[in-house]
């Protein structure tokens, strides 16, 4: 598993700027009004619902001009996650976000879906668009429209904007439920006019390719770098399987296992823990926006139930491989500089499982908030990738590290040539690749568009405190100094 981390790394380390030309090449540029939007939402979108105390919810909110009208935070279940609703008087916009699985701090109670990632087919009443969806988020979806529907057509009825927003999980179950809400699923459909749109930041895989396509009007998922989880799917999983087993046959049998909690924690994101006992919706808190009717309060049907819609399971589990919906925004790293594009959701670096750290850092909600944070730096400024250095690639760096003149490996116990690459690294300001041990020194650099603290290699860091004018220019800034104050007290006396 190691051996295939440091090949994937050298890989990708020999050929710098291959992402970016991917993403430029096959995909657009991030137009500034969806950065403000995905920046905008991110509080709302993806930290705030992992509170359980809506005072504490509403504090935030208010903070950034948003009211929390009614929540369900206290009870999440199996197919039932977790959800508040927030209103914005000013922009008329009404916002519901969907707690996902806080994969960091992992709280049993809150992992609401499983890992039965079986793809189900389904269709509104009247078999049009059908599409083939992640079976619990889907159960999960329906779920919540059937809770959410009244208290939702009130809204959009009193002239309101819907955005439906979430936060991993969250934000497959959130684009499951923008899908319904627009196509019905009881023949009861929100008016043409409705402006229904969706924001799902770190989202799985969940819908095929096709409809993944066609959400492209009204859903955006946000791809933080090498996050793993929007890579997630039988595709990707069984590819990584493929990629294990070459690199084994390759590498003799004794592999190392540091890395195999990589793929054991990634095949249990999303197992539950579950309580037993049946789900009991928690009637929402009381809303001015209620119908009067009483119907938002009601408990929620179970998922399906009397929709007269259709679920099964699609025969070729190859062809139902599973997407990230809508507009793919891709943050992706460009020689330590964080630049983003909307790209095709089969772009192949989003069609494969990295091994390495920040394949669950990149998934955090601080992560992804301080990502759009560093796009919008590097993409309103002069500076971002094209002030970077060039980074030297691992194939072209000689045996010996330029800082320390040791070879790269030296502190490694293992040293064979694979292990080497995890021994190197690229230093943020000079680009040279040197042995990890000379690039412990991080420093934020501003001019080039970098806002969070980076690897610069120990040459770098004190650069400058020896340059010959330095301290020639020294007995001559001492005598200035010196005629300066024996001039003040001339002044003085
Ligand atoms: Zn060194
Ligand atoms: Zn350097």
């Amino acid at each position: 598993m190691l051996y295939l981390s440091a090949e994937q790394r050298k890989a990708i380390r020999d050929k710098p700027d291959d992402d970016k030309f991917l993403a430029e090449s096959r995909g657009q540029p991030l137009p500034p009004a969806l950065l403000k939007a995905l920046l905008g939402m991110a509080m709302i979108g993806t930290f705030i619902t992992y509170y359980d105390n809506p005072f504490e919810v509403q504090r935030f909110a208010l903070q950034q001009r948003w009211r929390l009208v009614t929540e369900r935070l206290g009870e999440s279940w199996k197919h039932r996650p977790a959800w508040c609703l927030f209103i914005s008087q000013d922009q008329r916009t009404a916002a519901v976000s969907i707690r996902g699985t806080d994969v960091e701090q992992s709280r049993g109670g809150d992992i609401f879906t499983d890992i039965n990632a079986r793809p189900e087919r389904y269709a509104t009443r009247d078999g049009a668009c059908p599409l083939v969806a992640h079976s619990g988020m889907l159960a999960a979806a329906l779920a919540l429209e059937a809770e959410l529907r009244p208290t939702l057509r009130a809204l959009v009825d009193a002239g309101y904007r819907l955005i439906l927003t979430g936060h991993s999980l969250g934000g497959a179950v959130a684009a499951l439920l923008v899908w319904l809400l627009r196509h019905g699923t009881n023949g009861e459909q929100l008016p043409q006019e409705a402006e229904v749109l969706g924001i799902g930041y770190a989202m799985p895989a969940v819908v095929d390719r096709d409809t993944a396509e066609q959400m492209k009007p009204f859903f955006s998922s946000l791809i933080n770098s090498m996050d793993a989880v929007p890579r997630l799917s039988l595709g990707t999983l069984s590819r990584l399987g493929s990629e294990v087993r070459a690199c084994a046959r390759e590498s003799g049998s004794d592999l190392d296992q540091d890395l195999q909690h990589y793929v054991d924690r990634l095949s249990t994101v999303w197992a539950p823990r579950l309580r037993d006992g049946n789900p009991q919706v928690a009637a929402a808190t009381t809303s001015a926006l209620q119908p009067q009717d009483g119907t938002a309060s009601s408990p929620a049907r179970v998922a399906g139930e009397g929709d007269n819609c259709s679920i099964e399971t699609p025969g070729d589990a190859e062809d139902a491989d599973l997407y990230v919906p809508g507009n793919c925004v891709w943050i992706y790293r460009v020689r330590g500089h964080l630049e983003a594009s909307v790209v095709p959701c089969d772009l192949p670096p989003l069609r494969r499982l990295i091994l390495d750290k920040r394949m669950f850092q990149d998934h955090t909600a601080t992560a992804i908030h301080q990502a759009l944070l560093a796009v919008r730096a590097s993409s309103s400024s002069a500076s971002g990738s094209a002030s970077a250095p060039r980074w030297q690639k691992f194939c072209e760096a000689s045996e010996l590290c330029p800082c320390c003149g040791s070879r790269y490996e030296w502190m490694n116990t293992a040293r064979s040539g694979k292990m080497r690459c995890h021994a190197m690294t690229n230093c943020r300001c000079c680009g040279l690749v040197v042995c990890v041990a000379c690039a412990t020194s991080r420093r934020a650099l501003p001019e080039q568009g970098i806002l969070e603290a980076a690897r610069v290699c120990d040459r770098c860091v004190w650069r400058g405190s020896n340059d010959a004018e330095v301290l020639e220019a020294l007995s001559q800034v001492y005598a200035e100094l010196g005629g300066h104050s024996a001039g003040q007290r001339g002044a003085n006396g």
